[in-house]
């Protein structure tokens, strides 16, 4: 398919958060990153300098500061911001405004309004926002959602929903041999059975729940040890779980690390004992390393891992389940690798990077071409996956 000559066209992409925050942030750079710039020519903003901004500057994007001040206690820099970033839309020429999550969207999407550009409202997390949903809905033209539990918080919406999963680097996350080497710097013996989490060390994450069952499974099949990757609120009273139950030895806390995929290599079985999740990077990353996956069956994720086939789904908040799935998956290094081997055939066939910067820059067209013509997108296609 030819595509119009001419230049790519301005695009602001604006982002709730300033710093790296959690998966919102990385899916945001990531999909930056696989933009096509002969067609697009995003520039950034964020609420303040940090590391959403250098990552945009490494991509060699322009990076523009406009806060975003909370809205419980809204004042004249509310306004300021919604004039800084209508004005920014206008100089920037941007055909279109892109707000990653529900702050950006209220500042964008107001923006928008002012400047008269369409505005595409990034939603990545399941649980409704009650009347704001259907405000910044009415202000947006799309609204992507990251899974279908995303997309139940707009029911009355289904001509503006786009259900476009998160894509993983299917490059950078390539199955390979364990590192011996990192394994020590971690803690782990070289022949011990390995269960690994990485997640925000926050309540809904489940990650006390874990260690429940991580004690019951030393109970029956001692040896196991975990590494749990992340930061977070919880990190120092889930220390102190981890001590109480015994397992000091047996649970390592990295702290945030960057490298993923080598820790996902160090695996027998990935453990997501969420009790929320709007999607779940790591699952489909797990996945991508061949990695068989256990857990929880809530938000998104049964849309992810295929109960069975690619992992084993258990209730949320049942340690005794979440042991028993993990310990059949230790058990059966035959299953784990199938299970791993089917994770990694899905991650390329459905979450692959690609496919989501495709689907996202039809939704950019799909907007543009509303915005000239009935103000209004098209009725929803679910593919089917
Ligand atoms: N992550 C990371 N290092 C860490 C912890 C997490 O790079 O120490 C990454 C992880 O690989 C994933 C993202 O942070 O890409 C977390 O995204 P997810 O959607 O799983 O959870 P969220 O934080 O958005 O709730």
């Amino acid at each position: 398919m030819g595509e119009p000559p001419g230049r790519p066209t301005p695009i602001l992409v604006v982002s709730n958060h300033g710093h790296i925050v959690g998966g919102g942030e990385l899916s945001l750079m990531d999909l930056l990153r696989g933009l096509d710039r002969g067609r697009w020519a995003p520039a950034l903003v964020v609420p303040e300098d940090g590391g959403v901004a250098s990552r945009g500057r490494d991509l060699g994007l322009p990076v523009h500061v406009v806060p975003l001040p909370t809205l419980w206690r809204p004042g004249p820099g509310v306004v300021r911001s919604i004039v800084a970033l209508g004005r920014l839309a206008r100089t920037t020429d941007a055909a279109l405004i892109h707000a990653n999550g529900s702050r950006a969207m209220i500042y964008g999407g107001l923006a928008g309004r002012s400047a008269g550009r369409p505005a595409i409202w990034h939603v990545r997390i399941a649980e409704s926002d009650g009347a704001v949903d259907r405000a910044l809905c009415a202000l947006a033209t799309g609204v992507i959602a990251t899974s279908r539990a995303v997309a139940r918080r707009f029911p009355w919406a289904p001509r503006k929903v786009r259900l476009i999963p998160n894509g993983v680097d299917l490059v950078r996350f390539t199955p390979r041999a364990p590192s011996r080497a990192l394994g020590a710097v971690l803690g782990v013996p070289p022949s011990a059975p390995v269960a690994l989490s990485v997640g925000r060390f926050v309540a809904e994450k489940g990650y006390g729940c874990l260690l429940d069952a991580a004690a019951r499974i030393e109970r029956t099949k001692p040896g196991v040890h975990w590494i749990l990757v992340g930061d977070g609120e919880l990190k120092g009273e889930l220390g102190v779980r981890a001590r109480r139950l015994g397992l000091e030895s047996r649970v390592h806390f990295t702290g945030w690390r960057d490298d993923i995929p080598d820790v996902l290599a160090l695996c027998d079985v990935f453990v997501c004992p969420s009790e929320n999740e709007g999607f779940g990077r790591v699952l489909i990353e797990a996945m991508a390393m061949a990695k068989a996956v256990v857990a929880t069956a809530v938000g998104g994720i049964p849309e992810i891992v295929l109960d069975g086939a690619t992992g084993i789904l258990v209730p949320s908040g049942a340690p005794a389940a979440l042991a028993d799935a993990v310990r059949a998956v230790l058990d059966d290094p035959a299953r784990a690798s199938r299970l791993g081997a089917a994770g990694r055939a899905r991650a390329e066939s459905t979450f692959s990077l690609a496919a989501h910067v495709d689907a996202v820059e039809r939704v950019y067209t799909e907007v543009l071409g509303a915005g000239r013509a009935a103000g209004e997108l098209a009725p929803i296609e679910e593919r089917e996956r």
